[in-house]
This record gives C-alpha cells, structure tokens and sequence, in this order.
C-alpha cells in the first residue's frame, strides 16, 4: 500500500482504523473538528516563515510532480524548502520544513498543539526514515509547536510564538521498528475480509477514533463506556471483566456519582432533590438578579494585542435579568464585529448593562468569571466595576453538579444542555435543537469569525442565528433558578 505520513500515524494508532478508512470510510463518525483543523492550517502556513524565505513545494494530485519539484529545488541548492516530499518504496512524505545545507539536511514537523506528543515523534520518524533510506544525511529531526507563554505585543514574533525541540535522538532510536511496522501494515491491508481487533486505550489515545460507533455496535445500550466521567482506562478494564452493562455494574464498588447513574438508570428512580440544600444555595442569590452568559472563540495564532495562543476571547454575551421580586424579566445583549478584537467594546458594554453589587448567576462561572478576570487585566480603567461583576458571581450549576438535584435523564451529566431537557422534557421554546444555525459552543466559536467573508444577507442570518442562541443560554438559566425556587 501506498503509505503516507497520516496514514502511517493512524496505523501507529491501529492497523483497524486504516483498514476501515480504506474499505468501509462510510462508517466514519464525525468529529466536530472544525476550529481545530482550521487552526493547524493557518499555524503550518504562518510556520513556514519561521527561518526566513523559503520555496513552498505546490500540492499536486499527483505526487511524482512535488517529488520531481523537490529534487529541482535541492539541485539549485534552495535552503529552505517548505512541503519538500520524497519517497522510498511507496511510502511517501512532505517534509513541513527542510533546511538544505549542502551535504545533510534538517527536518522541521510543525504542530500546532502546545506540547510534544509521542505520535508527533512517530510522524518525524517516518520523515526520517524515508529520508535517510533515499541517501540524504539528515543531520537534525526537530518539532516545531505552540509557546502558550508567548503574548502578543504588536506584530507577530514568529521565533517567540514558536517552540522547536529537537528530537533526533529518539528518532534515530525508532528507526528499527519503522520498517517492522510498514512491513506489517502492508500485511494487514491486504486482508480481504474485515480483520477482529478488540476495542482498547488505542480508540481513544491519541484521538479520538472515528469509528469508535461502528466498531462499539455490540455493546447494549446503556454500558460502562457512558459513564460520566470515568476514566477511559477503567472503562476499559471493566469491560474486560465482562462488567459491560449498567446491570452488570450495580455491585461493582465505584466512586458514588458513577454508582447514583448506574442505579438511577437501572432501578428507575424518582429524582432526587435535596430540598434542605437547596433552599441553602438559594440563599446565595437575591434580587437585583443577573444571569450572564458569554461566547468564546480561541485560535492558535493570537489575532490582537495581549493575547495568548489558544486564549479565549469573549465576543458576545447575553444577559437577562429581573430587578424585584414578582418583576418583569429584561434582556441585554452585546454581540462584536467579526474581525475587530471584540474585548474593548464587550467589557464596556458589560460595564453599562451590569450594575456594580448586584447578583450575578452563571452556568459553571469559573469560565465567566476567568474571562472577566482577564478583561479587567487589561483595562485598569474599568477594572473595579468588572471585578465587582466578578466577585458578585454565583454559579447557578452548583445544585447540579453537587447533586442537590439529580434525575436519570441528566444521564450523569451536570451540562445545562443535559439539566435542560431532564428538568423541562419536551418544551420546544426551550429546545436548542430548533435554533436556527447556531445550536451549541462549538458552533458559534466556528461562525463567529468566518461572518466577516460571508456575503451581507449570510452576515446578517449568521448574527441573527448567534444572538438567538446566546439568548437560549440565559432564558434556560432564569427558568433553571425559577425551577429551583418553586423547589
Ligand atoms: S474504534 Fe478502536 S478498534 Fe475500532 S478502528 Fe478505532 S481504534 Fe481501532
């Protein structure tokens, strides 16, 4: 088989996930990637840079024409090529950076996580592998990934932004098993019928695998893999144990929140509400009251001025509150410019529609809270009225996730997209399902940015579908708390 440095990398993963890419792709999953994707592109773009002028191998269909454009660029003594790609015996590459010096050259794999993760290591090594095995010395074998330490300060500094480890000793030392390993994919992709490989750490680590659905159809409905927060290796093991489904696990001895889903699902509880507990985290909040809700976006490469790589900028916020007892519920909302840096105008508006020591509700608030923090970082000169917001803050999600309130339909789950539907079942006003265009976090952290390339009409839907969906967050907050009085 033809391998590439993807195909390789999926194989290091598990032979199955390659197998099944190949014969049976319509039983991929999808994974909502859409940001994350986004985010490697423009990082390997703006990577390309980082050691000055270079020469970019043009993508082709076909291979031999970047091959062929590669060896051009070696023999005019190019010092650095971009998407140099080679190949030994059908495995083939493109190499993200290529130093050229003459007698060896240096190999750069660009990454826009954070850290060095052990199948980046596997990636680079297949690079070196291929590379070594046609001739060429390859004197270094480096990753290059995301400093999070980095601020930005007026122009991008691509030697700040930019961590570059050098791995050549492991890479010299995975050599020997490269050759093992393609001998033993090419054997394994030439079996026709559907090869058994049991479900283990490898659907998980280092991703996610899209065919987890499919390879998983066995398993009855509610099983150990649906645990709320178990730690995949002991799902793992419990299913190995043959303890797969919730009635299998009912006396297994696990930590309580585990246990309360299991037997809320198998035993068909009523829901528990912990009315004495409640009544004491009421207390907590009183009138004027707010219920503050914010949409973020993060890109790798940091767009303005005292940003991070990967920090999360708010850009919209909605805001729905009541002043008095019995009062009239209100609603304020800010959503920014796609394009411009939203954080001077949001923290402004926030100001202006947010009185200093009234309460203020969020849904799990270490997130509202943290990027209030970070807005009163940077602008001394509404730092007290924000930081008054921030420390009147309470987080309406604690009766939820302490369990104060738990019903099997929550499905272990303390989300307000899981509480929503359990404590209000088939209420369509307040159902994100029929929200046009914007139905979740993710979504809105992928419109945001792209509403200013779209055409006025699609800015105009795309805003609108942002706003309604904001909106919902709050509504579902003020009916959460007015649930929890009538407790
Ligand atoms: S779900 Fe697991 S076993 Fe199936 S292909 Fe993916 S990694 Fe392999």
């Amino acid at each position: 088989m033809n391998l590439s440095k993807s195909k390789y990398c999926r194989a290091i993963q598990c032979n199955k996930m390659l197998w099944l890419d190949k014969n049976k792709p319509e039983e991929k999953g999808e994974i909502d990637n859409q940001a994350v994707l986004d985010n490697g592109t423009k990082v390997g773009e703006l990577a390309k840079g980082i050691f000055g002028k270079y020469i970019n191998i043009e993508y082709n269909e076909n291979l031999d024409k970047m091959i062929y454009d590669t060896k051009e660029e070696l023999k005019r003594s190019q010092n650095i090529i971009t998407e140099a790609s080679f190949e030994y015996k059908n495995n083939f590459c493109s190499v993200d950076i290529l130093e050229n010096n003459g007698d060896s050259v240096e190999i750069y794999e660009v990454k826009s996580s954070t850290e060095v993760k052990d199948i980046y290591l596997d990636d680079i090594s297949y690079q070196f592998y291929i590379l070594s095995n046609l001739g060429y010395k390859v004197a270094k074998a480096s990753i290059v990934y995301i400093n999070n330490q980095y601020i930005r300060h007026g122009e991008l500094n691509l030697q700040q932004l930019f961590n570059i480890e050098d791995v050549t000793d492991i890479v010299l030392e995975k050599q020997k098993e490269i050759r093992i390993k393609i001998q033993e994919i090419n054997e394994y992709m030439q079996q026709e019928s559907e090869p058994m490989q049991e479900i283990g750490m490898q659907c998980f680590k280092p991703y996610q695998c899209q065919f987890w659905q499919y390879c998983t159809k066995h398993l009855p409905e509610h099983n150990v893999f649906q645990i709320r927060k178990m730690h995949k290796d002991k799902a793992i093991k419990l299913y190995y144990e043959g303890k797969v489904n919730f009635k299998d696990l009912v006396e297994e001895d696990l930590n309580w929140r585990f246990k309360q889903q299991i037997d809320f699902e198998v035993f068909n509880y009523e829901p528990h509400i912990d009315k004495q507990r409640i009544r004491e985290f009421m207390k907590n909040l009183y009138y004027p009251i707010y219920f503050l809700d914010f949409e973020t976006m993060q890109t790798a490469i940091p767009e303005f001025d005292n940003l991070k790589p990967y920090q999360k900028i708010p850009f919209q916020y909605s805001l729905h509150y009541i002043e008095k007892e019995n009062g009239e519920l209100f609603h304020k909302e800010f959503l920014a410019e796609s394009g411009e840096d939203p954080r001077r105008k949001l923290a402004e508006n926030l100001v202006k529609d947010i009185p200093k020591d009234v309460c203020v509700t969020a849904y799990n608030m270490s997130f509202e809270k943290g990027r209030i923090k970070e807005l009163a970082e940077i602008f001394p000169d509404l730092e007290e009225h924000l930081m008054n917001i921030h420390d009147h803050i309470q987080d309406l999600m604690i009766p939820f996730s302490d369990r104060m309130y738990y019903c099997k339909e929550m499905q272990g789950s303390y989300s307000i997209k899981y509480v929503l539907p359990a404590l209000f079942p088939n209420n369509s006003e307040l159902d994100y399902h029929s929200l046009p265009l914007v139905h979740n976090g993710g979504e809105a952290m992928d419109i945001f940015p792209e509403i200013k390339n779209m055409p006025k009409e699609e800015q105009k839907k795309a805003r609108e579908g942002l706003l309604k969906y904001c909106e919902l967050d709050t509504y579902a907050m003020v009916k959460v708390w007015e649930k929890l009085k009538e407790i």
